[in-house]
């Protein structure tokens, strides 16, 4: 079963993911957290309040590393699922298709900060069994946000950061915010 946890920065995604997979842990089932290599920020998997659950680093294309680590555990967590590649979304969906007794649980941005679906996610979102979307507070008027806004020019859509370089904003701001920085750049 895949489980997907989608939505923003700042919304609770990790926090939630780590809620799912402690859930699991007290029942004494086997778990296990990967993350890819993309994201280096920390060894653990971290929450922006800190809250912390042991992770597997992996080579975000290593279906290899990846389906042992499925095949030693029962209940296995995706942190950044933005980031993993075309291969591990090939290899979940095989195991989706075949009845897997495993439980997926994704969590992962739903779009890049320019709004564009990001990487595997909307495929996986697609096959998935149960979709949790969060949404963060627009830093600018308050609303539910839907855009992880880059405050830096990125050359990549792939750029790893937290508060110092993305703010929560809702498409009218975002779109706003957008305008006045090519105004003043
Ligand atoms: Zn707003």
């Amino acid at each position: 079963m895949l489980e997907v946890i989608t939505g923003g920065m700042f919304a609770g995604k990790t926090d939630e993911l780590i809620r799912r997979l402690e859930r699991h842990s007290i029942a004494k089932r086997r778990v296990a957290l990967v993350r890819p290599d993309l994201d280096t920020r920390t060894s653990k998997v971290r929450t922006h309040n800190g809250k912390e659950f042991d992770s597997i680093t992996v080579d975000s294309n290593d279906t290899a590393t990846i389906a042992q680590i499925i095949e030693a555990n029962e209940v296995i967590g995706f942190d950044e699922g933005e980031f993993f590649g075309e291969a591990v979304y090939q290899l979940l969906k095989a195991y989706e298709q075949n009845g897997t007794d495993k439980i997926f649980i994704v969590g992962g941005l739903d779009m890049d900060s320019e709004g564009e679906p990001f990487g595997i996610m909307p495929r996986l979102m697609a096959i998935a069994s149960e979709i949790t979307k969060l949404h963060a507070v627009c830093e600018n008027c308050f609303q539910p946000a839907n855009i992880s806004y880059s405050l830096v020019e990125k050359k990549t859509q792939v750029l790893v950061g937290g508060k110092d370089k993305y703010k929560a904003l809702c498409w009218k701001c975002a779109a706003a915010e957008k305008v006045k920085q090519a105004q003043n750049g």
